[in-house]
């Protein structure tokens, strides 16, 4: 199973929620991590999330974590260009981490939509061979 992880700035987060819903089938088939206040909208809308601190106290560290250990595929971080963020070393941290382990990164709506398309077409399609 894909394990994907789930971030979003606060100005994002109806976004992230509005795409979340708009991939349901596919989201239905991964393990989901979430930074806090990000994993508890997702939640209210009835996925399974294994939710972790908010970022700002931790959870994208965490979410680093658990990529150097090899424990999740990809990350869908929607990000707020145009706010100041307490935590931006973190968030630093787990983008040169994604490059250090070679874990795919969208930072978009556009860029996650075709990450999607790219795993279900490689990977989610030879798993049901
Ligand atoms: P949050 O954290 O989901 O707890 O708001 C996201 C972040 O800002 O890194």
């Amino acid at each position: 199973m894909i394990s994907v992880a789930l971030i979003s700035h606060d100005g994002k987060k109806p976004e992230m929620v509005s795409f979340v819903l708009g991939n349901r089938d596919f989201f239905d088939k991964c393990t989901i991590y979430a930074t806090g206040t990000t994993g508890s909208h997702i939640e209210k809308e009835g996925l399974d999330v294994n939710l972790l601190l908010s970022g700002p106290i931790g959870g994208d560290a965490q979410i680093a974590a658990l990529l150097a250990e090899g424990k999740i595929d990809l990350i869908i971080f929607f990000r707020d260009p145009l706010a100041k963020h307490p935590h931006e070393p973190d968030v630093q941290m787990l983008m040169r981490l994604c490059d250090v382990h070679n874990v795919p990164l969208a930072t978009n709506p556009k860029a996650a939509k075709y990450l999607l398309a790219g795993i279900e077409c490689l990977v989610m399609k030879k798993d049901t061979h």
